[in-house]
C-alpha cells in the first residue's frame, strides 16, 4: 500500500503547534512507517510545496503575501486540509493586530512611533512580504475539511486525529478532548 502523503505548513503562527507534532515523541517513529512527509518546517527543506499531498497540517493564520500564495497552492495540491491550531482556525494571536486597523497603521505603529532609533518602514520588494490588511484564519481564504483548534492543541489531540486519517476514516471532532480552543 502507497504512504500517505504528509505535509506541514507553517503561516503567521508561533510554531508552538509544530513543536507540538513533535511532542507525539516515540509515536513519530510509528508514523515514519505510515507516511512520507513530502513538505515541512521539521522534516524537510523543501521550499517548493509539492503535488499530490494528502493530508496537511496548517499552522498559523494568513497574514501577508507569501501566506496567501502558499495557501492557495496548499489547498489546489492537498486532499485533506487541517486547520491547525487556534491561530489557523480563528487567526487568534496573530489577528490582534486586525484591532489596529490596515497593515499601514500596524507598520507605522511597529517601525515609527515605537521605534528609539533608526525608524524607517520595512521595504524590500521580493525579500520582505507586504502584509495583508487583515490578518485571516485559513477557512476565510481556502476550503478546509478539518479544524482542529488549540493553542496548541496536544500531541494527544493530533494523534488521534491523524490515527483516524491513517485507518481511512475521518476523524469525529466533538468532545473537549478534540475541540477545546486554547
Ligand atoms: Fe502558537 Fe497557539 Fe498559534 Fe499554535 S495556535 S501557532 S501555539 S499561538
Amino acid at each position: 500500500m502507497d504512504k500517505i502523503r504528509l505535509a506541514t505548513v507553517w503561516l503567521a503562527g508561533c510554531s508552538g503547534c509544530h513543536m507540538s507534532f513533535l511532542d507525539l515523541d516515540e509515536w513519530l517513529f510509528d508514523l515514519a512507517q505510515q507516511v512520507d512527509v513530502v513538505y515541512s518546517p521539521v522534516g524537510s527543506d523543501l521550499k517548493i510545496y509539492p503535488a499530490k499531498v494528502d493530508v496537511c497540517l496548517v499552522e498559523g493564520a494568513v497574514a501577508n503575501e507569501d501566506n496567501l500564495e502558499l495557501i492557495y497552492t496548499v489547498r489546489r495540491n492537498t486532499k485533506i486540509l487541517i486547520s491547525f491550531g487556534d491561530c489557523a482556525v480563528t487567526a487568534n494571536v496573530p489577528g490582534m493586530r486586525n484591532m489596529l486597523g490596515g497593515a499601514d497603521a500596524v507598520l507605522k505603529r511597529a517601525y515609527l512611533e515605537l521605534a528609539d532609533t533608526g525608524q524607517q518602514l520595512p521595504h524590500a520588494p521580493g525579500i520582505v512580504p507586504e502584509l495583508l490588511d487583515r490578518v485571516l484564519p485559513v477557512h476565510q481564504v481556502v476550503p478546509v475539511d478539518i479544524y482542529m483548534p488549540g493553542c496548541p492543541p496536544s500531541a494527544d489531540r493530533i494523534n488521534a486525529v491523524l490515527e483516524s486519517l491513517l485507518k481511512g476514516e475521518l476523524p469525529h471532532m466533538v468532545g473537549r478532548d478534540l475541540i477545546k480552543f486554547g
